[in-house]
């Protein structure tokens, strides 16, 4: 697991090629299953999310997923799971204070956003993660939030046809 996710990081720029191709087939599906069934298929979803993206990402499920803001690294590996970093103890060769046989999930982090589209990302500033989605499904929550801001946006024109 640990040299499948530094593989993300260091092959960031191909992951994130992969991730904008199946991304919207995938959202789609799952807003398209939404509909039809409600949260029935809510379970073998987050299922397959955790087998996925746990093993090329180590996914811990939070699910407040950050993947493609932080160079595809996943920064619940983090020992103190810092969503904004790194902290102040990166030891001189690059590796963590906390577990010194690891690089720093934020060196990884900084040098996997480095080599993406919008290398600026990185520095947007992360909400403390919300540890009532731990174990929920990102992709759901993510295709929900989508839908409804799409639902919105229609509300909004139409309202503005009206006026
Ligand atoms: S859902 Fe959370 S734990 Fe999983 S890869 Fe994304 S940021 Fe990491």
């Amino acid at each position: 697991m640990y040299s499948l996710r530094r593989f993300a990081s260091k092959h960031s720029k191909a992951y994130e090629v992969v991730y904008k191709f199946v991304e919207p087939p995938i959202l789609a599906s799952l807003t398209w299953l939404n509909k039809v069934a409600g949260d029935r298929f809510d379970k073998p979803i987050t299922w397959m999310e955790k087998h996925t993206k746990g093993a090329l990402f180590d996914c811990q499920m939070c699910g407040n997923c950050v993947l493609s803001k932080t160079g595809m690294t996943c920064p619940m590996n983090c020992p103190k799971t810092i969503r904004n970093g790194p902290c102040g103890g990166v030891r001189a060769n690059g590796n963590c204070e906390v577990k010194p046989e690891m690089k720093c999930v934020w060196v990884e982090a900084w040098g996997g956003a480095s080599k993406m589209r919008n290398p600026q990302e990185i520095e947007l500033v992360q909400f403390a993660v919300d540890r009532s989605h731990q174990g929920s499904s990102a992709w759901i929550r993510l295709a929900k939030e989508r839908d409804k801001e799409k639902q919105d946006r229609k509300q909004a024109a139409i309202a503005e046809d009206v006026s």
